[in-house]
C-alpha cells in the first residue's frame, strides 16, 4: 500500500478518507442489495457497517484478511513495536490480518496460533490449537528458534452479547496472554494486546507495571468507536532478575 512521506522522509500508514467518502463509493447495487435484503435487523445493520466502512474497503484493496490489519500497523506506527528482525508471536491470529503485517517488517521468524484454521502467509509457520494448551503453545514457540522479541495477543472470545460476560471473558485471555509474554519474552521484548476498557483489569495492569519499563493504553482510529475494546502496549522487558 502506498503511504505518503512524512517531512522526516519516513514513510507512514495514513487512515483511509472518512466514512461518508467510502459510503458514497458504494454502487447503488451494493445499497439496494443491503436494503431488499431479507436480513434481520442487527445483521442488516453489520452489513451495512462493512459496506460503508472505510478499514474495510481499504482492506480489501490491499490485501489483508482483516480490517485489524490497519489497527496493528496504527499501533506499530506509534509505538515501533515490531521493527525488523525479530522473533514474532501472535496470539488468536485468525483470520491472519495481523501476521500479513508483521511479516511486512522482515522478522527473523514469525508464528501464530489461534482455535480455528488459518491460511497460510508467507514466512509465519501458523498453529492450529487454543494458547491453554501447552502442547500447541510450545509447538508455536519452537517455531520461533529462540524467545520472542514481541508478543502479539488479538485475543476474543465469540460475544455473547452480555456485555459483563464478554467482558470478564476477555479480560481471561488478556491475562493468558499477559503470563505467556512475561514468561516467553526476551529482556526488552514489548508485549501488545487487546482489552476492555473499564472494568476488572487491575490485577492485570499492576501485573505489567511490574514487568515492563513502560505501559500504555490506546485505542487506535482503526478500533470502531462503538467497541469497548483498547490496546494495551508494554515496551522494555525487565530481565527476570531483577
Ligand atoms: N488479529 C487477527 C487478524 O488481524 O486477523 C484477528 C484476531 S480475532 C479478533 C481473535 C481471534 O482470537 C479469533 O480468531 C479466535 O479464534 C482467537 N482466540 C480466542 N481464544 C483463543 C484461544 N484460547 N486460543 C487461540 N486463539 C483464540
Amino acid at each position: 500500500m502506498t503511504t505518503p512521506e512524512d517531512k522526516d522522509g519516513k514513510r507512514r500508514w495514513r487512515p483511509p478518507a472518512d466514512a461518508k467518502e467510502a459510503k458514497d463509493k458504494r454502487t447503488l447495487t451494493e445499497r439496494q442489495r443491503v436494503k431488499n435484503s431479507k436480513l434481520g435487523k442487527s445483521s442488516r445493520a453489520w452489513v451495512e457497517r462493512q459496506l460503508t466502512d472505510p478499514y474495510v474497503r481499504q482492506a480489501i484493496e490491499a490485501g489483508y484478511r482483516s480490517r485489524a490489519a490497519f489497527k496493528l500497523k496504527e499501533i506499530d506506527s506509534r509505538f515501533s513495536l515490531l521493527g525488523r528482525g525479530g522473533r514474532i508471536l501472535d496470539l488468536g491470529c485468525a483470520p491472519g490480518g495481523w501476521l500479513q503485517v508483521a511479516a511486512e517488517h522482515k522478522p527473523a521468524a514469525l508464528a501464530g496460533i489461534d482455535l480455528l484454521p488459518v491460511a497460510a502467509v508467507d514466512g509465519a509457520v501458523i498453529v492450529e490449537g487454543d494458547v491453554t494448551d501447552a502442547a500447541a503453545l510450545d509447538r508455536t514457540l519452537r517455531a520461533l528458534g529462540g524467545p520472542p522479541t514481541v508478543v502479539l495477543s488479538d485475543m476474543a472470545a465469540d460475544t455473547t452479547g452480555h456485555q459483563q460476560t464478554d467482558h470478564i471473558r476477555t479480560i481471561a485471555l488478556a491475562e493468558t496472554a499477559a503470563r505467556i509474554a512475561v514468561a516467553e519474552l526476551a529482556p526488552g521484548g514489548a508485549f501488545l494486546c487487546k482489552v476492555f476498557q473499564g472494568g476488572a483489569q487491575g490485577a492485570l495492569l499492576e501485573m505489567l507495571k511490574q514487568e515492563f519499563d513502560d505501559l500504555r493504553h490506546w485505542k487506535p482510529p482503526a478500533s470502531r468507536s462503538e467497541s469497548p475494546e483498547t490496546y494495551l502496549i508494554a515496551k522494555g522487558r525487565r530481565p527476570i532478575s531483577r
